[in-house]
């Protein structure tokens, strides 16, 4: 492996230059490059998912997904970009018809990429596929905790470049991400805990550099009656314990009505009682030390307030593993219900309904995404959740979704990735008018015609002011 150079002033020259010919060289080459980026991610996927192993202890099915997931979204960046964002004419107003209007999309120039350690592939390939795309050139800073994944990815993507640096690694911990923040980057991705991004807001606030923040969830399944229930415990086991539940977007709480809720216990804990968490098992490590401490508080806070663990309980820690553990009779003010656990556990509330379900799924300060399980009911409830993503009898899917962006909202953060909007993201809005003609009244400059600003006042009145 190449040794990775750290941030420099000459880090960002070069990266600009970088940016100037990767955006000369048009919609079609970016594509080519791009797609070539891919297919070698795709060879070197064993080696890649490897790393992923040995770094954060993924589960070997963990890493595959990822991976897969994260390739598909750079390959759609790639195919999509050209019809997003070139130029385009655009309708004009009959109150200047003279005016030609169009609209391009133009890269930021630098985006400085911040990624976290839980998906070291797929959420900074998530921002730096988009805008390079878009035409940028990135600097990314991977977590401490995932270095040698993040230098894979830099180092194939200048393989894919043959030789330039369209992204460059930079190494460091949160020193090395606050100086990349105020290098004078043109944009900011960051992906990571709702507490860094108000730090990078406050940091970039000076120069207003603008800043897309990725943050935490604490992501609500609800269960309608109607629900088909084995498929739903199936799907809800998964997607709590997918990567360990290291999720950003892992179910953390699973809102079951009544009539339905003892029989949704018992198939899920069937199923979870027979997953295992260790070396070859199903769920993989949990990736930081100081995360298992997290997990050991809230299920011990749960514990501690009446709840039962019915699979997993404090004695399912086993550094650097944690059991699945699911929980009942868990009080709504349990630190496992409102605080991101980033673990393998999963509370299971009991909902008078369908309305108390959405209500308490509602509840917090987190709206990243949320799942919804049922039949005739599910559409219309989850059409009442105000998260950015939301799954109808499945779990997590519209991470997998190359066209839909991917998001949230409050302490879950602002800004998308992936999709149309995830390329509008990383490109500003250029808006071009141009004359051609003379306009009947024209209303701009000091030599207008005795006509113009009456005709002006008529429209007014009569049109817009009788408008409904
Ligand atoms: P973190 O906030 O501790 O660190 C994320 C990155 O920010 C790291 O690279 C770190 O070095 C850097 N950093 C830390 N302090 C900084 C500072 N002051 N200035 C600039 N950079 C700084 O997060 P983490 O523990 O690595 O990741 C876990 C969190 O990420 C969870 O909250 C998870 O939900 C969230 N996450 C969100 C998404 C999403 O797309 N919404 C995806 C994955 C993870």
């Amino acid at each position: 492996m190449t040794t990775a150079p750290t941030l420099t002033a000459s880090s960002l020259a070069t990266a600009r230059d970088v940016a100037a010919w990767w955006w000369r060289l048009g919609f079609g080459a970016r594509r080519d490059a791009l797609l070539r980026w891919s297919a070698i991610l795709g060879r070197r996927a064993p080696e890649i998912t490897a790393v992923m192993r040995v770094e954060g202890g993924k589960a070997d099915a963990d890493a595959t997904i990822e991976l897969t997931v994260a390739v598909e979204h750079l390959r759609w960046a790639a195919r999509n970009a050209e019809r997003v964002l070139r130029r385009r004419r655009v309708r004009g107003t009959w109150l200047s018809p003279e005016q030609r209007a169009e609209l391009a999309w133009r890269p930021y120039g630098v985006v400085g990429v911040i990624g976290p350690w839980n998906f070291p592939v797929l959420t900074p390939l998530a921002s730096i596929g988009s805008a390079v795309a878009a035409g940028n050139a990135v600097l990314f800073k991977p977590s401490e905790h995932a270095p040698m994944v993040g230098r894979l990815l830099t180092e194939t993507a200048t393989e894919a470049m043959r030789g330039a640096p369209l992204v460059t690694f930079v190494e460091g911990g949160p020193e090395a991400g606050a100086a990349l923040v105020t290098s004078g980057v043109d944009k900011v991705a960051f992906t990571g805990s709702t507490a860094t991004a108000a730090k990078i807001l406050a940091a970039a606030a000076p120069t207003l550099t603008p800043v897309l923040t990725e943050c935490g969830g604490k992501d609500p399944a609800i269960v309608a009656a109607d629900a088909d229930l084995d498929r739903a415990a199936a799907s809800v086991l998964w997607g709590a314990m997918f990567n360990a539940g290291q999720a950003c977007v892992g179910i953390e709480r699973v809102y079951v009505v009544d009539e339905v809720h003892d029989e949704f216990v018992r198939l899920l804990t069937a199923k979870a009682a027979r997953l295992t968490a260790g070396r070859d098992g199903d769920l993989g490590a949990i990736a930081v030390p100081a995360q298992l401490d997290v997990i050991t508080h809230h299920i011990a806070d749960a514990l501690d307030r009446g709840a039962r663990a019915l699979t997993g309980g404090l004695g399912a820690i086993e550094p650097p593993y944690v059991q699945p553990t699911i929980l009942v009779d868990v009080p709504d003010d349990a630190l496992v219900v409102t605080e991101e656990t980033f673990g393998p556990v999963l509370p299971i509330l009991r909902a008078a309904d369908l309305d108390d379900a959405v209500a308490r799924a509602e509840s917090g300060r987190y709206h990243l995404g949320a799942a919804v399980y049922g039949g005739r009911q599910a559409r219309a409830a989850a059409d009442r959740l105000t998260c950015g993503m939301v799954s109808i009898d499945s779990a997590l899917s519209f991470a997998g979704q190359p066209s839909l962006p991917f998001g949230g909202r409050g302490a879950s953060g602002f800004g998308r990735t992936h999709g149309e909007a995830g390329l509008r993201e990383f490109a500003v809005a250029r808006s071009t008018v141009t004359r051609r003609g003379r306009q009947p009244f024209e209303l701009t400059g000091y030599e207008r015609g005795p006509h113009a600003l009456p005709f002006a006042e008529t429209v007014l009145r009569k049109v817009f002011g009788g408008a409904r």
